[in-house]
């Protein structure tokens, strides 16, 4: 028998019970991993809270974690009973200590990574490989401002800005989150609770403004997002802390300077396994080159995931945090 996580209704934390249950066969192309760590995430929050709906309730949830192959359906040639292996896609299930899912969506681990640093990293840096890398190919010189940069993913998008010469303004709502992301190679910051963000990335910028802003927050910052973009320049609008953007008029796009918007997901991105391959490559060897830290700032029993998504939705966090089976 095996303990996951699941809710049966939409809402709070409270929701989330634990359930004692059989782990689930791996059927054909599909494999059972024993979790040694699993990841935390602003998604899971959507799902429990009902803004993405979850296929059927009751549901598990989470989509990363690190662990260990128990067992392989048939048709699995890419990893073995016994390997080091992560992932961070696929069905709702990974608060749990066993979860099965399609083998297609799980890498093997390199002897340098240790199971809390993947579970810790593996969403958020695959989603700033492709922010960064893809979404728009920062080539080094570029001014971009990254909402969020004390959290999880911008705790790795300040590293890897850094890396590629990018000067990435963040935004951060302490003075503690302020340091730590100019720790992590952010060149300057900002604190919303203190100063007028546009006026900031004017003076910061010497009036040019921004190439790109990365906006996870949503709701509350997408009209400010478009106010700290140069002429022609592009917001990606890739979360919803506050709240999904929606009723926009296209038309302000126009207004604003004939502006480029796009609404990326990692499964957007990390859609075969090829990509996926690719995207990992490139992670796994920042972590390697020691051009990015992962901080798991954060430890929690499994049995206390709903605390640890309170202390993530409450804005209580720095850095990633980890769920241990
Ligand atoms: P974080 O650790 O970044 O936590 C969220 C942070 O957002 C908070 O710490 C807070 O930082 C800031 N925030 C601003 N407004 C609010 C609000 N109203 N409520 C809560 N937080 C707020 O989380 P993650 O690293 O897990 O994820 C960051 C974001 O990236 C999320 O929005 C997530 O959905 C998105 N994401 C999107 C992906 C994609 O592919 N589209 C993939 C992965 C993540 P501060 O106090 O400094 O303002």
């Amino acid at each position: 028998m095996s303990q996951r996580i699941q809710f049966a209704q939409t809402g709070g934390s409270e929701v989330l019970e634990r359930a004692t249950v059989t782990p689930a066969e791996p059927a054909a192309g599909e494999v059972r991993i024993a979790n040694k760590a699993v990841g935390l995430n602003f998604i899971d929050i959507y799902f429990r809270t009902g803004l993405y709906p979850a296929p059927a309730l009751p549901s598990g949830l989470g989509t990363e974690g690190a662990g260990v192959v128990d067992a392989v359906g048939e048709g699995v040639t890419h990893v073995s009973v016994g390997d080091r292996v992560a992932y961070a896609q696929g069905p709702l299930g990974a608060y749990a200590e066993h979860h099965t899912l399609p083998a297609a969506k799980v890498v093997k681990l390199p002897d340098f990574i240790d199971f809390e640093t993947a579970a810790a990293s593996m969403l958020k840096g695959l989603t700033v490989q492709y922010l960064l890398r893809q979404t728009y190919a920062l080539k080094g010189g570029e001014t971009i401002l990254f909402h969020a940069a004390a959290g999880g993913v911008g705790s790795i998008a300040c590293q890897w800005a850094k890396a590629l010469g990018v000067k990435l303004i963040g935004t951060v709502s302490s003075r503690d989150k302020a340091d730590l992301a100019m720790q992590n190679g952010a060149w300057a910051t900002i604190n919303y609770t203190e100063e007028d963000v546009v006026e900031r990335v004017r003076e910061l910028t010497g009036g040019e403004m921004c190439d790109v802003v990365y906006d996870s927050v949503g709701k509350d910052t997408w009209e400010v997002s478009l106010n700290c973009l140069k002429p022609r320049a592009l917001m990606v609008s890739f979360g919803n802390a506050s709240g999904p953007v929606d009723g926009v008029n296209i038309g302000i796009l126009n207004q604003k300077g004939s502006l480029f918007v796009t609404r990326p997901s990692l499964n957007g991105y990390a859609d075969t396994r090829e990509r996926l391959e690719i995207m990992c490559e490139d992670f796994f060897g920042m972590i390697e080159s020691g051009k990015i830290k992962i901080d798991v700032t954060n430890r929690y029993p499994l049995a206390d995931a709903g605390k640890a998504q309170d202390a993530l939705q409450n804005r209580q966090t720095t850095g990633s945090t980890v769920l241990l089976p």
